[in-house]
């Protein structure tokens, strides 16, 4: 890969760092350690949507795909960045100037510049969402998914979850909690978004990439 730079996109996940309100924060205990194994290891209390972290349809959908069973090139491909910094909650309006480019893309990261509250309370409290209407109209474009720098797509007064529910209904993935935007190219870079092989994943932390040609 050396004709690419790489923009990592993950939020580090660190015992007690910020988590959904009502999820249990990350937190680890050695399993081994080094003067009485000879090594070092340890269990982790990972929750399935901590930190920056990929959606599967089975998260909202019973009977939805779960993340093993999507194919993994679900999870890689080119990208481009929909700046809607600003919007209070993103619109179809705010989508539809980047529909050339999305159509050249498998997946539009939505920057709402969000990602400066990280760590702090306001960044759960609230963020601007994508509207029902724009989800609808993301879920017909044939991406692979959308992706988002706050903590969800939808917003925390949406207890019906309509944008994942219009996203991941039509077999996409959201991924959430992603930093860095700022730092991509609005498009022609690519993007990674592998999560871990868990059975029936509802969702898994993703160590998310954009590789960007030099
Ligand atoms: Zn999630």
């Amino acid at each position: 890969m050396k004709n690419f730079r790489i923009v990592d996109l993950s939020w580090p996940i660190e015992p007690g760092g910020p988590a959904f309100p009502g999820d249990p924060s990350f937190d680890w205990s050695l399993s081994g350690d080094y003067p009485s194994h000879g090594y070092r290891d340890r269990v982790l209390r990972l929750h399935s949507h901590a930190a920056t972290h990929v959606d599967a349809p089975a998260h909202v959908l019973p009977g939805g795909l779960s993340l093993d069973r999507l194919p993994l090139d679900h999870f890689f491909g080119p990208a481009c960045v929909a700046d809607v910094r600003g919007a209070p909650n993103i619109r179809r309006e705010h989508l539809q100037p980047y529909q050339n480019i999305l159509a050249q893309c498998d997946f539009v990261l939505l920057r709402t510049g969000m990602e400066k509250s990280w760590g702090s309370p306001e960044y759960f409290e609230s963020w601007p969402a994508l509207s029902p209407e724009a989800a609808q109209w993301l879920a017909g474009l044939g991406l692979k998914g959308v992706g988002v720098d706050a903590a969800s797509v939808d917003s925390p007064e949406a207890a019906e979850l309509p944008a994942h529910r219009a996203l991941l209904g039509a077999n996409m993935v959201v991924v959430e909690n992603l930093r860095r935007l700022g730092e991509l190219p609005a498009q022609d870079f690519f993007l990674n978004v592998l999560p871990l092989p868990i059975a029936e994943a509802d969702g898994s932390p993703v160590r998310a990439a954009g590789f960007i040609p030099a």
